[in-house]
């Protein structure tokens, strides 16, 4: 590792590593940042436990096309007012409400344009989830309306908050295992005919999006450089139906101007592991799982010694660690670790790597 990379990779762990534990940043009980969840599935059910666990976040609106059920019920859990409740007509309304600072966007992917858009003219910062978007030219709008608004926009790539992945982070600084060379990354689950990540109108892709995006971030933001030559291979061997608007699996290979490759794979339809691997000249970490909620696993060997370090901390802990950071950010006028412009250039890559296997998205 040369001198210059050192101190990028050294500042870029620094960067990681100064971030707050959730347990240790002051009690701001009487000031935490309200939270408005913006469609109530799975990951806003998530994401509203984290902030119950947090003093500096906390979950104050609700908006759901379900108010007097699922609206309901979450109020009831949270203790949220009744006219703190919106549907998606309404949403916009939430510019009067004090207690909202920011609002968490946990709906489908081609969704979550509109409503960081919709969020921003009404003055509220945006924590949006990942993928981004659906396009580079969606990402750039988000961008633009929250600047011009002036409200901060995180994506919420919450293995960034992972102490687990920062001491890797940490590890890699130290040049321990010298020069990286190369990363191999992967993901994989298998989805149920039916869900709405299997259509183009709301996935906006397949496998890629949603799951190959996990290492395509992290291999991205380790290196700290921007892939420049892509190759890929979309494939769907499942033709029972699941997979006629996006692909199975997708594999792909990225190089860095460094040097540095990486290869990668994700699919809708296997089991596999959820892994990543950084290769240096003189050792090599080993994450596994790497992208599951908690219990991220490292291994590896580094400076002459293994590394075997089970993850600490259990779900919702990278939620609340990812509230904690934005809740952070706003309060201190401080720029988030993981602004829209990454997610953006997630965006960008994604496009690269569906062109170089021959299917470009719009
Ligand atoms: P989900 O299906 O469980 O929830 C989606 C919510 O959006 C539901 O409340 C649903 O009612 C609402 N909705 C509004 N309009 C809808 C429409 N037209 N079709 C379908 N649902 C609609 O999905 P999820 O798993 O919570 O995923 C939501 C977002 O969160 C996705 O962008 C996904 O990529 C992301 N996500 C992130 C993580 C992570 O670890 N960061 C994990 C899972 C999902």
């Amino acid at each position: 590792m040369d001198r210059r990379e050192f101190a990028k990779l050294s500042a870029f762990a620094l960067a990681w590593t100064g971030l707050p534990s959730y347990a240790q940043i002051p009690a701001l009980s009487h000031n935490p940042v309200g939270y408005a969840a913006i469609g109530l599935g799975s990951i806003s059910d998530i994401f509203m436990r984290a902030c119950a666990q947090s003093q500096t976040a906390k979950v104050t609106a609700l908006v759901t096309g379900h108010p007097d059920t699922k609206g309901a019920k979450y109020a009831a859990m949270y203790g949220i007012p009744k006219t703190s409740i919106y549907t998606y007509e309404t949403f916009d309304r939430i510019l009067d409400n004090k207690d909202v600072d920011a609002v968490y966007v946990g709906l489908p992917n081609s969704m979550h344009c509109e409503y960081t858009v919709r969020a921003a003219q009404a003055a509220k910062h945006v924590l949006c989830e990942k993928p981004m978007a659906v396009s580079s030219r969606e990402c750039r709008q988000m961008i633009d309306a929250c600047r011009q608004a002036r409200v901060k926009l995180m994506i919420g790539y919450r293995v960034h908050y992972d102490p687990t992945w920062l001491q890797a982070i940490q590890i890699l600084a130290s040049g321990e295992i010298g020069q990286l060379q190369s990363f191999q990354g992967g993901f994989f689950a298998q989805l149920p005919a039916g869900a709405w990540r299997l259509t183009r109108k709301l996935g906006g892709g397949g496998a890629l999006m949603d799951l190959g995006i996990y290492p395509l971030n992290a291999i991205r933001h380790i290196a700290a450089e921007e892939p420049t030559d892509f190759t890929a291979v979309l494939a769907t061997r499942d033709r029972g139906g699941r997979f006629s608007e996006v692909e199975q699996s997708m594999e792909w290979t990225m190089k860095f101007p460094s040097g540095i490759v990486a290869s990668c794979g994700c699919s809708y339809g296997q089991r596999g592991p959820s892994f990543l691997t950084l290769n240096g000249e003189k050792g090599y970490l080993v994450m596994e799982p790497a992208f599951n909620y908690d219990g991220v696993h490292l291994r590896g060997e580094a400076g002459g010694r293994p590394i075997d370090q089970p993850g600490a901390g259990k779900l919702p802990f990278q939620f609340t660690l990812e509230a904690e950071h934005f809740a952070s950010c706003i309060r201190n006028n401080t720029q988030p670790e993981s602004p829209g412009e990454e997610g953006l250039k997630d965006m960008l890559a994604i496009e690269a790597i569906y062109k170089a296997a021959g299917a470009p998205i719009a």
